[in-house]
């Protein structure tokens, strides 16, 4: 039995259809992450699972209780769904100090005196706040005050964490802190854990699931691998990837009881895999696309534009005839010895999307 099941959730807001047909369903200890730009729906899904906004149709249910149902008309208020949550905008009480913002919930609930000293000790060492359980909110800086929201979380120690963007006001050193933080704590608390991101960095870095959002609309849910290397569709070969994905426009073919792609240069065989041919986009990630010094079979002639060393890898900026293509280089380079080189790479590794539907 799945832990969080969303069953054709729907959500209008007045006669604007933000979520179509919600089916999600979110597995014991699974860390999920809704991925998508903005106004895809991400939030409004994460809020209908907490119960602070009410779907317009379908049924939900957490752990197998049925928390809300257009038939039989249940709705449980966020209070009694016993989850935890953290959301961007989702503010600390300013009159009350840390240490009452991260246990106010624990008191409420009546828990004993000591247990709730031993995890706000636990929490507060955790996001490194130690000292600081005196001060109001007003009194720290917007990072530590995420981190305060982070605590809270870590003290509840839920079954279920919801997460809306909470690493968004911390600066890039502390993101990647917390993020490995964040993984490692759901792990430790076995708690399923849906996460709320437009980055895509964090997606991948942290989730078992991403499920990649547009309109409203699921577009595909997989592993990171599976979303990285077997995107469905170009919406999401194109969405993830940094630097993106190289697109370009093909023709397919039949031949040779498979198909003959070629454009922009390039040409290779492929398998049909049921596909008739006709006008192809062929993406091919960075990390694949190789730099050769001197003409080579197949390849095709590039000029160097822009060379951008990012540390243990380089970015190089290249112009073809008609389009411009970006290669990620595993190594440092400051520069190129020549202008011209030529560019090819392993068939393998081409994505291929019809042009017309996007699909893969
Ligand atoms: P972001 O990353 O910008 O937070 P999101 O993917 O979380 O975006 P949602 O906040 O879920 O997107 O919004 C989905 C769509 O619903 C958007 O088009 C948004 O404008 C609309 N929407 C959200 N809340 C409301 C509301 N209270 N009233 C009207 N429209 C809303």
């Amino acid at each position: 039995m799945s832990e969080v099941s969303l069953n054709g959730i729907t959500k209008y807001y007045g006669n604007y259809l933000a979520l179509p047909e919600m089916n999600l369903n979110i597995e014991r200890g699974q860390f999920v992450t809704l991925l998508g730009p903005s106004g895809c729906g991400k939030t409004t899904t994460l809020r209908i699972i907490a119960g602070l906004e009410t779907p317009s149709g379908g049924a939900l249910h957490l752990s197998g209780r049925c928390m809300f149902s257009d038939r039989t008309h249940e709705n449980v208020p966020p209070e009694k769904r016993g989850l935890g949550f953290i959301f961007q905008s989702y503010a600390l009480w300013p009159n009350m100090t840390v240490e009452r913002n991260i246990t106010l919930a624990l008191h409420q609930a009546k828990m004993p005196k000591a247990e709730i000293a031993e995890r706000l000790a636990q929490a507060l060492k955790k996001v490194q706040l130690e000292g600081l359980q005196d001060r109001y909110p007003s009194e720290l800086s917007g990072g530590q005050q995420q981190r305060v929201a982070v605590a809270r979380l870590i003290a509840a120690r839920s079954g279920v964490l919801l997460m809306d963007e909470p690493l968004s006001n911390l600066d890039a050193v502390l993101r990647t802190e917390m993020r490995a933080e964040l993984k490692r704590l759901s792990r430790e608390l076995k708690a399923t854990t849906v996460y709320v991101t437009h980055d895509q960095v964090e997606a991948l870095t942290m989730s078992d699931m991403i499920v990649v959002m547009n309109d409203g609309r699921i577009q595909q849910a997989g592993t990171p691998y599976e979303i990285y290397h077997h995107p469905a569709n170009l919406f999401v070969a194109e969405f993830i990837g940094d630097p993106k994905v190289n697109l370009f426009d093909a023709m397919a073919e039949p031949r040779d009881g498979g198909l003959w792609i070629s454009g922009a240069g390039l040409g290779f065989q492929m398998a049909a895999g049921g596909y008739g041919g006709g006008a192809v986009r062929v993406a091919v990630r960075p990390e694949h696309l190789r730099i050769h010094t001197a003409p080579k079979d197949g390849a095709v002639e590039a000029q160097i534009d822009v060379v951008q060393p990012t540390g243990s890898q380089t970015i190089v900026s290249l112009d073809l005839p008609d389009q411009r293509v970006t290669v990620l280089v595993a190594q440092f380079r400051e520069s190129w010895p020549q202008d011209r080189v030529w560019l090819d790479f392993d068939p393998a590794h081409a994505m291929v999307f019809d042009t017309a539907s996007g699909e893969n």
